[in-house]
């Protein structure tokens, strides 16, 4: 908490970030006590924490209620991610090398689990739990060697995109290796470029409309869209969401 406060001081000065760090306390305080007194209705699938609310999710500029686990910070689309990965991806059947990108909290057993998969945790900054800092729009990692790529809400905070693509489809072994990614997207036919990293967006670069997959093939994916639902009555007991995510392949060459 902290260390995000000094985040927020230095963006964005002491009146706003003191203001939002004051709607945080008073958000939790009440989100913890409704789970101390009310009968549990939510749970969250990654880490077994049930409970009556999630943590509202405040930055400066929006806020989404009920979204994080407090235990293990998951989000909906953490949990929806989970649910796949488990389900129907079969994640701990998978073999080979595993590079995540931006390893989120919430998926640190899930990763642990899989007895027969190498997995490589990597990120920009050295302020997660990682085996190794790498610049995605220059990778140092071996060509066509990487058996799965995981890349949830990281493009957007890029200044090169297209490098990062072309990197990633550089590392993953052609024909059976995958990429799953993600990124914020809108409705919007065309991606919107801020040209520089928006304080007010969580410091991303852009905002990613239809045209996320024609870039993703531009940079040599076969593309694919994940179509994976749960039931309702599931939706509401794990606070899942339905945002778009893909698993992309590289065809060989000739
Ligand atoms: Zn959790």
């Amino acid at each position: 908490m902290l260390g995000w406060y000094r985040d927020q001081l230095r963006q964005f000065g002491f009146v706003t970030a003191t203001m939002l760090l004051f709607r945080v306390a008073t958000s939790r305080i009440l989100v913890n006590l409704a789970n101390k007194l009310l009968p549990p209705t939510l749970s969250c699938p990654c880490c077994g924490w049930s409970g009556r609310k999630f943590y509202d999710y405040i930055e400066v500029g929006y806020t989404v209620r009920n979204a994080a686990c407090p235990r293990c910070d998951s989000h909906p689309k953490h949990r929806q991610y989970f649910l796949w990965l488990t389900r129907e991806y079969k994640l701990n059947k998978k073999t080979g090398v595993a590079v995540i990108f931006a390893p989120e909290r919430a998926f640190n057993q899930v990763w642990q689990n899989t007895k027969d998969l190498r997995v490589f945790r990597v990120d920009y900054e050295t302020t997660r739990d990682i085996d190794a800092q790498v610049d995605l729009q220059e990778l140092a990692l071996t060509t066509n060697a990487v058996d799965l790529v995981w890349c949830h809400q990281v493009l957007e905070h890029i200044e090169d995109d297209a490098a990062a693509m072309r990197e990633l489809n550089r590392i993953l072994r052609p024909d059976t290796g995958e990429l799953v990614v993600s990124v914020p997207m809108t409705d919007a036919a065309a991606t919107v470029e801020y040209g520089f990293p928006d304080p007010k967006e969580s410091g991303h670069w852009r905002i990613y409309g239809d045209d996320f997959v024609t870039k993703l093939e531009a940079s040599g994916f076969d593309v694919k869209k994940v179509d994976f639902v749960v039931s309702a009555r599931e939706a509401a007991k794990f606070g899942t969401s339905d945002e778009a995510f893909y698993v992309c392949r590289k065809p060989s060459v000739g």
